[in-house]
This record gives structure tokens, C-alpha cells and sequence, in this order.
């Protein structure tokens, strides 16, 4: 049997339990090392809360770590997210609207436990808080809960039946706008990147977000099929931006089949948005 996967040196797209991955983030660093990986970036949704213990966690094992942001923005009616890398995390301005980020989140979990006692199903929201380790609530928690009371047998069968898009208890939730999410990520110093483009087909939204200061696309991911990469590492390189990779790793039990470093980039990308960021801060 063959079993043996290829994995990149570095993984730029990872979550944790500071937003909606099942690791803290001590497990996945622990896990990078056993992989053999020599980076990974921390990129949970609208927190930061996760970087100091991964950083505490890589420094026995000359892990890099790379500090990271997911943030989710609306455009045409389709989802848009931003990864932001090397942000500064004393920005005021960041917390801020992080902070607003994150109670929208909070009222969406609300507004989605309403829609699921409309339906007869009665979950409270300290059920759902049993799974939230962090301070960034997600649609994955919720599903946990639906699991653990019996109402599904796994978290796809919550979102498919009850939460998903399409799905009776679905709920949408306050979205950016991928100017917005730009912004942000730029204020604070940081790299923004368009993740997983291919998932939604973003490419005609591309030349205006290098615009408004996009600098990389995510070309290497878990969501994206043979030709999404082609397409995508070619739009990188007519608009001279950076090429990266992750696999949006959340945990087997949330995105089965997502190996950690299964999709990522050769160190010295790593070292390319460093460069960048640093470029940022003096502009
Ligand atoms: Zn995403
Ligand atoms: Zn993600």
C-alpha cells in the first residue's frame, strides 16, 4: 500500500481551536514537527489569539511560525476570504475591528440556534460553547453540538441538513468587503492574500483587489483541482504577486482527508512575505 504523501516544507493556511480547528495550537505545532514541516502559519478567523502559544510550542523545535489572519468578505454575492500574514498584532486599529468581527459571529450563532428551535431541535448555547476554545465562534461548533445530541452523525451531515448554505437553519453572516478586509490587513502592516479563489472562481474580482492592495493568491489548496492551480499561479504571475499555498487544515474530524502540509510552499516563500511586510511597514 502506498501511503506515503508528499508534504511542503511550509503550510500557510492553518486553523486552531483559538477560532474553529479541533488542535490547539501546541497540538499543531506537535503535528508539524512529526511531518517533518519546517513552517506553518497560524491563520484563524477574525483572532490572533492563537499566535503566542504556537510560538512558545515551535521554539524547541526551530518551527517557523508565521503569524497569520483569515477574514471573511462578500463580493458579487460570493464568499471572498483574505488572509492577512506578518499583521501587527499591537495594532489598536486591528483589535478593533477584529473585536466587531468576532461579536457578529456571536449574534450569527444566535440568530442560527433561533432558526434550529423553529425546527424543533433545541440546543443551548452553552452546548455549543463547550466547543469553543477560543474567542472566535464558527459554524463548526454548532455542528458539534448537533453531534453530540444525536441530531447528526457528523459535521458535514450539520451543515448539509441544518446549516450550510442552502440549508434550512442557515443563517448569512455580516460580511466585509473585500476592500474592507484589504484595508485592514494593509493598515496593520500586514500581506493580504486572496485564499482559495478557485473555490468560488474570484479570478474576475483579481485586477481590482491588486488595486485596492492585494499581493498574493493562494494558489496551492486543499479546495482547488488541478486546473484552479494553473489558472491561478498564471493570474499571480501577469499581476507580479506572490504565490502561496496551505491546506486550510481545521482537523481531521472538520475537514477529513486535509493533511496537515499536504498543500504549501517551499520555505523561502516564507521568507518572500517577510520581505514584503517589511517592505509594508516603510510605505
Ligand atoms: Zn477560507
Ligand atoms: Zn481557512
Amino acid at each position: 500500500m502506498d501511503s506515503v504523501i508528499n508534504l511542503y516544507e511550509a503550510d500557510l493556511h492553518c486553523h486552531t481551536t483559538a477560532s474553529d480547528g479541533l488542535l490547539t495550537p501546541t497540538e499543531l505545532v506537535h503535528l508539524a514537527v512529526e511531518l517533518g514541516l519546517k513552517g506553518v502559519a497560524i491563520t484563524d478567523h477574525d483572532t490572533i489569539a492563537g499566535w503566542k502559544e504556537a510560538e512558545v510550542a515551535g521554539i524547541d523545535y526551530q518551527m517557523r511560525i508565521l503569524r497569520g489572519i483569515e477574514l471573511s468578505t462578500e463580493w458579487q454575492g460570493k464568499e471572498v476570504h483574505m488572509l492577512g500574514y506578518f499583521v501587527d498584532g499591537a495594532s489598536s486599529y486591528l483589535d478593533d475591528r477584529l473585536r466587531g468581527l468576532r461579536k457578529a459571529r456571536e449574534q450569527r450563532m444566535l440568530e442560527i440556534l433561533a432558526c434550529l428551535e423553529a425546527l424543533e431541535i433545541y440546543i443551548s448555547v452553552g452546548e455549543v460553547r463547550k466547543f469553543v476554545h477560543g474567542e472566535s465562534i464558527g459554524r463548526p461548533h454548532i455542528a458539534q453540538a448537533l453531534m453530540e445530541r444525536g441530531y447528526v452523525r457528523s459535521i458535514s451531515e450539520g451543515f448539509d441538513r441544518y446549516i450550510g448554505l442552502g440549508a434550512p437553519a442557515y443563517v448569512p453572516r455580516y460580511k466585509l468587503t473585500p476592500e474592507e478586509g484589504i484595508n485592514i490587513i494593509r493598515e496593520a502592516d500586514g500581506v493580504a492574500v486572496l485564499a482559495h479563489p478557485g473555490v468560488h472562481r474570484l479570478e474576475a474580482g483579481i485586477p481590482e483587489w491588486v488595486e485596492m492592495g492585494l499581493q498574493g493568491i493562494e494558489v496551492l489548496h486543499s479546495g482547488h483541482k488541478p486546473e484552479d492551480e494553473k489558472r491561478y499561479r498564471a493570474i499571480a504571475r501577469q499581476y507580479n504577486l506572490l504565490s502561496t499555498g496551505g491546506s486550510d487544515f481545521h482537523g481531521e474530524g472538520i475537514k477529513p482527508g486535509v493533511v496537515l502540509g499536504g498543500w504549501g510552499v517551499p520555505l523561502d516563500v516564507l521568507n518572500q512575505i517577510r520581505d514584503l511586510a517589511q517592505l509594508n511597514q516603510h510605505c
